[in-house]
């Protein structure tokens, strides 16, 4: 077996290819329509395996076709008809440019053109072909040109329907940039526009605003109205707010009850404050609830460019901080971002002075969260988490110093340290507790790292000086870091050649296209904490999981669901086939000596299956 699924893929993909060649040459034979040279005549093992591929080619779900030097349909399989509604005779013959879309005509016949060029070669195009019944499915094609060669003399072309997954990729694309219960647009998507407004309005001279906006009292009125009300409230303050909104203007909800929008031409301070006062205004009439009317109060920071920043992250910051001031003033108004508001800042320009030295003085820790099998209740893997045990500020969560360690250089060291240290720790159980099924290790590599020339020889160090299987250690990354980094993705290969595992972290949270999972060196796929909340409750949300299993299962990636919270969602995910999970459900990130408890635990005697019961069963 080989260690590369897509690996596997590839070869599946261009024998399909190959038998399409034999099978083409056999068929054209009984068909006559092309000339035909037989590549040998004759035995009777030789007739029988040309029967066997013609009727592979006939039964093949994929449709092929064969293209010849004029530029003519010469034969088109069977499949045709299953898959786009056609007769084989209606296709042959001149190439019916009226079933391409529009679109996508252009890109199809430059990458015919470029494969009449050069023979030998195959190349794929994706593109959208139009069916009997009117409707357009997605389609890949991979093309390969054996013009030369005497038994085929034609562009081999295999065509196979991926409509299914084009809607997943634009129902993941859709909520990796929305937000699920009020469809606004996310953090994610905030960020983006506020840049490209940003750019705008540099050029221009002109100036935007944003307003950052916080509910008073949330959490008291949503325990208040019961059970899922909360949710409803927030949808209910979406919609409010898009509806006192200019059709021009962004509102965004960023997460929990904080929402956000930009106002992209506003004038001056003045224009900002009417916005301001009209959405205050707007939430004060009272929201429906269920049967209950609702009024909320919000706080406010309004931050103005360029006096408040100039990148979108330093006017979101900024306008963080003024919604902080004006929450402090008591609630229910607003308030502009003014310079002496920056003590946050001021917090963060301390960290990093301390961020450097935090290595070399043990100030680092990790906690492990466990990975657990849904239905065996075992554990399967744990992922090591580092924190900051800052003198003056506490235990600081790696939110909190990552980013800061990625931007002023410090997080090579960083991330050297927490591979060698878990690589230990991850050795040192598989020597106590060899009868457990040995836990994977998941360390989380930054964009930096897998940047940083020596990544590999790093690993190749831990490995060596812990004596870990490599097959034990999961490398875990975020997808954008992969995509598009020919570098990283040979790096990656090198590293599963040894036997390491990849993982993607927070699928689902970014661009969506789906067809480099296949080109990716990928062992598993961590589906985004985003999607498994309210999985039992929203359909449409237990759909895209369901898509997303059964690609993985395709492609044979292995899945794991992320943010387990609740029991509802740990059993729907086992309904999905889901094998393996993560949460605060099952645990929650703990020291390596609570982990080294639960491995010692006899089989079966951990119960994974009630909150905290894991960490309830160990002595305190
Ligand atoms: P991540 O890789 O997505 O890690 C999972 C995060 O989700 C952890 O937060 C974990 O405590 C939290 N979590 C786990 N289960 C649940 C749940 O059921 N509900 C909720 N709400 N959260 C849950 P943490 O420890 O704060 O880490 C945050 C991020 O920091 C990590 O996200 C990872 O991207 C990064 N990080 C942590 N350690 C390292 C490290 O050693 N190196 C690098 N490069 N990044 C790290
Ligand atoms: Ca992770
Ligand atoms: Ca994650």
């Amino acid at each position: 077996m080989s260690a590369n699924p897509f690996f596997d893929g590839l070869v599946g993909v261009s024998v399909l290819v190959a038998v399409a060649v034999v099978c083409v040459s056999a068929a054209w034979g009984t068909g006559g329509r092309l000339r035909i040279r037989r590549l040998i005549a004759g035995t009777g093992d030789l007739r029988r395996s040309e029967a066997r591929f013609r009727s592979l080619v006939q039964h093949a779900s994929d449709v092929i076709t064969v293209i010849d030097a004029r530029g003519e349909v010469g034969y088109q399989s069977p499949s045709t008809s299953a898959v786009f509604g056609y007769e084989p005779d209606e296709i042959e013959g001149r190439i019916r440019t009226d079933l391409i879309h529009d679109g996508d005509i252009a890109r199809a016949s430059a990458a015919g053109a470029e494969l009449m060029r050069k023979p030998g070669t195959t190349l794929s195009v994706e593109g959208r072909v139009r069916c009997r019944t009117g409707g357009w499915r997605h389609v890949e094609a991979i093309a390969t040109n054996l013009l030369h060669d005497p038994s085929v003399q034609g562009l081999v072309v295999n065509t196979r329907d991926i409509t299914e997954r084009k809607q997943l990729e634009e129902a993941l694309t859709f909520r990796a940039f929305h937000d699920p219960l009020t469809n606004l647009p996310n953090r994610a998507l905030f960020a983006d526009r506020l840049a490209h407004a940003l750019r705008r309005a540099t050029r221009r001279g002109d100036s935007i605003a944003v307003l950052f906006l916080d509910l008073d009292e949330f959490k008291n009125i949503s325990d208040s109205l019961g059970h899922g009300r909360g949710d409803e409230l927030l949808a209910a303050v979406g919609a409010r707010l898009l509806n006192s909104m200019r059709d021009t203007d962004t509102v965004a909800r960023l997460g929990g009850d904080e929402f956000a929008v930009l106002i992209e031409d506003a004038e001056d301070a003045a224009g900002a404050a009417s916005v301001a006062r009209r959405v205050l205004a707007a939430l004060e009439t009272a929201l429906r609830v269920g049967e209950q009317q609702v009024p909320v109060r919000a706080s406010m920071g309004i931050a103005l460019s360029p006096k408040a920043g100039t990148t979108a992250e330093e006017l979101l910051r900024a306008a963080d901080v003024a919604m902080y001031a004006a929450k402090a003033n008591g609630g229910g108004s607003f308030e502009f971002f003014e310079p002496s508001m920056q003590a946050a800042l001021l917090e963060r320009m301390d960290l990093e002075n301390d961020l450097g030295d935090a290595v070399d003085r043990n100030q680092l820790f990790l906690e492990y969260q466990p990975i657990v099998s849904l239905g065996q209740e075992a554990i399967r893997g744990t992922e090591a988490l580092v924190r900051w045990r800052h003198p003056k500020h506490g235990v600081l969560p790696p939110g909190r110093f990552i980013g800061l360690a990625e931007d002023r250089g410090f997080m090579g060291a960083i991330g050297t340290w927490v591979l060698r240290t878990a690589c230990a720790q991850a050795s040192e159980w598989h020597r106590r507790f060899p009868r457990s099924a040995a836990p994977r290790m998941v360390v989380n590599l930054s964009t930096t790292q897998l940047e940083h020339p020596g990544l590999v020889e790093d690993v190749e160090l831990a490995l060596l000086e812990s004596g870990l299987d490599p097959e034990r250690l999961v490398l875990e990354l975020t997808e954008s870091v992969v995509l598009e980094n020919e570098t990283a993705i040979a790096k990656l290969g090198k590293l599963r050649e040894w036997g390491v595992l990849v993982s993607i972290d927070d699928f689902g949270t970014g661009y969506s296209s789906l067809s480099y999972l296949r080109r990716l060196p990928l062992d598993i796929l961590k589906i985004d904490r985003s999607f498994i909340d309210g999985l039992d409750r929203v359909t449409h949300q237990s759909a895209i999981v369901e898509a997303i299993l059964v690609m993985c299962s395709r492609l044979g990636i292995e899945p794991v669901a992320e943010g387990v919270e609740r029991e509802a969602e740990a059993i729907e995910l086992r309904r999905l086939h889901c094998g393996l999970a993560q949460g605060f459900y099952f645990e929650r990130p703990i020291a390596p000596e609570k982990i080294a408890e639960l491995l010692a635990l006899p089989a079966g005697a951990i119960d994974l299956g009630a909150p905290g019961a894991a960490a309830a069963r160990l002595p305190s």
